[in-house]
């Protein structure tokens, strides 16, 4: 499971020595009264931690710096109780690399009208103090969140808690690895893309690893672990007779607990965070991983299909950024419509590879034979989804650019019994409304794999693009197709 709990980020606060010491001792002491509510915000799921406010070129840069050496720091918020000369921070900012958000708050909540003097004045400045931090941020053309209001106030905690989120997704693909079993499907064109370029600006890498390297580790499985497994399935999920004990297909059970626990020791011992396969190279696989992949990405590891390295890095990246909240994030295809004009929706799918973190309820553990790959019939689990507010993302290659396409969608419950699909099924209804959202997808050049959120929101990913310096793209409630097409156009230049 993702735990970010143990994260931090880095609260600092601007000032200058102008004020003399008896101001920036007061400045010191409302800041870390902020910092201890925010830390005792139900919002916020990271550490803040306070540092010594910051009055000169030199502590500017010397605690930006180390904010970029500290592995646990996943981002900093600046904040400005009095007036801090900007020209201090270029430096400082100019070194950053790590994400930035402005908090534009005010120590004093209200105006005392009775007894406001100029000591009240000079103390709470972030009217004025934080227009002229903000303006160096802009004009050293430095991408950051912006947060205005009362720091006590639960929306404000929520956006600042949202930002740590994305701050960790981000962290999380820095230096992160995923393996590729396997090439990208044979002429398959948006699953594909530049790892190099994907490298240098998400931090991640991918590497490709024969399947051959896997099936020596799926083959050195012990059958205790199995066994444990198996009675592990035998309690977590509704199991079909020809997969009990003197069924049918009780080894086909046995082979997917076996290719479950090489995989997983797999990932363990290669310090990886997802993973890609294709069914064009299971080489030495007896069946094609269903269960086994589903029950991974329940764990925290990502994967997507047919080598889509993109998606699994994405799926990675917002399973974080939704750690610990209900819902979930998963591998998602656009699979079949239901195009009944009145009624039109998307039912989302893959072969065997949903994941679980998905279910309405416990899923029924089944077997059946698949069309493709040419392998034994591989055991998966099946369950439908959940009704409610949610979102697809896709992360596609343009060559200049990597472009990020969202698109809210509200999440149906599946109220068909569909007795011959063997495989889950989620329901949804992309907005504005399907004619539109299909529309402007396709327009977008949006892949049909994304990560299905119902726990990450469009601020979230926008905010992540920012920090990845990569291009977004937004279909909802608002959106026009010749607004959109206007957005695509504009981009084109914007990003040449
Ligand atoms: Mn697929």
């Amino acid at each position: 499971m993702i735990d970010i709990s143990q994260k931090e980020v880095w609260f600092i606060t601007g000032s200058q020595h102008l004020y003399g010491p008896e101001t920036l001792e007061q400045v010191a002491k409302n800041s870390s009264e902020i910092v201890e509510a925010l830390n005792a915000s139900q919002q916020i799921p990271v550490k803040v931690v306070f540092k010594p406010t910051v009055k000169t070129t030199e502590e500017i840069y010397e605690t930006l710096t180390a904010a970029n050496q500290e592995a646990n720091c996943i981002g900093i918020i600046t904040w400005m109780h009095t007036f801090s000369p900007a020209k201090m921070w270029i430096r400082g900012l100019t070194a950053l690399q790590k994400p930035l958000c402005h908090l534009h708050t005010q120590f004093n909540r209200d105006i005392p009208w009775d007894s406001i003097d100029m000591d009240f004045m000079n103390l709470n400045q972030a009217a004025h103090g934080d227009r002229e931090f903000g303006f160096i941020v802009s004009r050293l053309r430095k991408n950051r969140k912006v947060v205005v209001g009362h720091w006590s106030q639960e929306s404000v905690q929520k956006k600042i808690g949202d930002w740590t989120r994305v701050a960790a997704g981000w962290d999380d693909w820095q230096g992160a690895k995923f393996a590729r079993f396997g090439d990208n499907m044979r002429f398959v064109a948006v699953t594909d893309g530049d790892k190099v370029e994907a490298e240098t600006k998400f931090g991640f890498s991918v590497n490709t690893y024969a399947v051959g390297d896997l099936v020596e580790v799926i083959n050195g499985v012990s059958d205790q672990a199995i066994a444990e497994l198996v009675k592990e399935y035998e309690s977590s999920y509704n199991m079909v007779d020809s997969l009990l004990e003197g069924g049918e297909f009780r080894q086909s059970l046995i082979e997917a607990a076996r290719i479950e626990l090489g995989l997983e020791k797999f990932l363990v011992d290669g310090g990886f965070k997802g993973f890609t396969d294709t069914f064009e190279d299971l080489h030495g696989m007896v069946q094609l991983p269903g269960i086994a992949v589903q029950r991974l990405m329940q764990k925290g590891y990502s994967f997507a299909g047919e080598g889509d390295w993109k998606t699994a890095a994405l799926v990675r990246a917002m399973k974080v950024m939704g750690a610990g909240l209900e819902g979930g994030n998963a591998f998602m295809e656009d699979y079949t419509y239901h195009l009944d004009p009145k009624e039109p929706r998307i039912l989302g799918s893959h072969m065997l590879e949903v994941d679980p973190v998905l279910a309405a309820s416990r899923p029924s553990c089944e077997v059946h034979p698949l069309g493709i790959g040419g392998k034994a019939d591989p055991v998966r689990l099946v369950f439908n989804g959940r009704a409610g507010d949610s979102l697809v993302a896709g992360l596609m290659d343009f060559g200049n650019r990597f472009r990020l396409l969202i698109n809210k969608t509200v999440g149906e419950e599946v109220k068909e019994a569909l007795p011959k699909l063997p495989v889950a099924r989620i329901m949804w209804k992309p907005l504005p409304d399907f004619e539109t959202a299909c529309t402007a997808w396709i327009l977008g050049g949006g892949a049909h794999h994304t990560c299905y959120s119902e726990n990450v929101s469009v601020e979230q990913l926008e905010d992540f693009a920012e920090i990845a310096g990569i291009e977004s793209l937004v279909i909802d409630e608002h959106t026009t197709i010749r607004d959109f097409k206007n957005t695509i156009h504009t981009n084109e230049a914007y990003y040449r």
